[in-house]
């Protein structure tokens, strides 16, 4: 059989080759020698675990799942663990280094890490989740722990997931470690503020670009893609803020009202109808072109890739609030560039929610928990220091926001792999 050669839109579409130009084009601008590359660019642990689920019917099956961690040059390996079908090794790899950048990105002391495992939970019952969970825990044990790495939910874990590997763990040590994971639930150690963090955080650089755009946040006009966890927050956050929400795009369709939507309203109207469309207070727009409105500010909160080469060249917002991962494709950089595109890049703009899974982490290591205030405030602290760390490096080193965050990561993690020095 001859295999194709992907074309140039399939090789643009591929994450890991968006990750490695963008870490390259970094790499070369802060002249790394080699070997410090090699270093950067190489996980560091890697497992990968086969293992038997007894399933509800009384089958065995055996599951991979892999934990990878990318880089613990500044503390614990912190990243997710997803369940989906088509999950790879390639794949967790990649989602590991790009932990380690967003970690670095806002000055956390964790590195980079990422875990998966290969199963489709829609065919599984709860039981056979849960048992699943436990086993893949129990294999990965000690790669894991508050000192070591601190995984959290991903793609199709949750709160329930976190509780089960906290129970397991906790059970091998015989007594209760909580700071193993984060995204736990409130009553087992989670933190106030986790469910809003990714979403405050968008709202938070938003502003910030707005004030050095010299716009006034009540004239802002947002378009928001995904209205789930971070952009139903975020849409939420930014219109009690008083921006104007004007358009919410969802897979089903996209709604529009140019005064700005009543976004609690909106909630409520997809609890009751399950969808956004024919919302009393907006108007049904093709949800293929929303994304091309003229705003002052769109946040892509979906899903990866949504913005590439065939399309940058329509958006008209002033300011690309990146709150999914990789939603801009390397390629598409340049087109937003050329058309001055103010861009907050997804390892700054997403990063709310690892620097409240930091809190977390912190709060439990001292059993003592912060109110939801004091949570808000040192995220807002946080936030706009790294947005202004970022925005400065650019300004100052004459290049996009995106390469000046990925200069600012490397450097640091360069830095401290330079410090300890090789071992042996
Ligand atoms: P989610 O599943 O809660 O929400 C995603 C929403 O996007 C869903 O409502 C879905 O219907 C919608 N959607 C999917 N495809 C779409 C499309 N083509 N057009 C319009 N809408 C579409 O997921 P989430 O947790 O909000 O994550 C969204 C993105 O943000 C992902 O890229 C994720 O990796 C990233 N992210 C999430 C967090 C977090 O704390 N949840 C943190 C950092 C980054």
């Amino acid at each position: 059989m001859i295999l194709e050669a992907p074309s140039a839109l399939e090789q643009e579409l591929n994450p890991w080759l968006a990750a490695e130009a963008r870490f390259n084009e970094a790499a070369r601008r802060l002249n790394l020698d080699d070997g410090m590359r090699k270093v950067l660019a190489t996980p560091a642990r890697e497992l990968t675990v086969h293992f038997p689920v007894t399933l509800d019917d009384g089958r065995l099956e055996v599951f991979t799942g892999y934990r990878v961690q990318h880089s613990i040059a500044r503390g614990p390996g912190k990243g997710g663990i997803r369940f989906a079908p088509d999950v790879t090794l390639d794949e967790v790899r990649a989602l590991a280094s790009w932990m380690t950048w967003k970690c670095a990105v806002v000055n956390i002391p964790f590195g980079g890490a990422k875990g998966g495992v290969i199963c489709d939970p829609r065919l599984l019952s709860q039981f056979e989740l849960e048992r699943l969970t436990r086993r893949y825990t129990a294999e990965i044990i000690d790669f894991i722990g508050p000192e070591s790495d601190v995984p959290a939910p991903d793609m199709n874990t949750n709160e329930q997931t976190m509780a089960w590997i906290m129970d397991t763990y906790s059970m091998h040590q015989r007594h209760t470690v909580t700071a193993v994971v984060t995204g736990k639930p409130l009553d087992l150690g989670g933190s106030q503020g986790r469910p809003e963090a990714t979403g405050r955080g968008c709202l938070i650089v938003s502003l910030q670009a707005l004030k050095r755009l010299g716009k006034n946040p009540e004239d802002a006009r947002v378009v928001i893609q995904g209205f789930g966890n971070v952009g139903g927050m975020a849409a939420k956050l930014m219109a009690r803020a008083g921006l104007k929400v004007v358009c919410i795009i969802e897979c089903d369709g996209a709604v529009y009202n140019k005064e700005g939507l009543n976004i609690p309203k909106l909630l409520e109207h997809r609890k009751e109808t399950g969808s956004i469309t024919d919302f009393e207070g907006g108007e049904n727009i093709d949800k293929d072109e929303a994304m091309f409105l003229d705003c002052d500010i769109l946040v892509p909160a979906a899903k990866e890739n949504v913005i590439t080469t065939q399309n940058a060249a329509r958006i008209r917002a002033k300011i690309l609030c990146e709150g999914a991962n990789g939603p801009t494709t390397a390629a598409a950089d340049e087109i937003l560039a050329e058309r001055k595109i103010f861009v907050i890049p997804d390892i700054l703009a997403n990063a709310g929610g690892v620097t409240v899974s930091y809190f977390e982490w912190v709060q439990d290591r001292q059993g003592f928990f912060w109110n939801e205030a004091l949570v808000n405030k040192r995220l807002e602290e946080i936030m706009v220091n790294s947005f202004g760390v970022v925005v400065e490096y650019a300004q100052k080193h004459n290049v996009n926001n995106r390469t000046a965050a990925y200069m600012v990561a490397l450097d640091r993690v360069a830095f401290a792999v330079k410090l300890r020095g090789i071992y042996a």
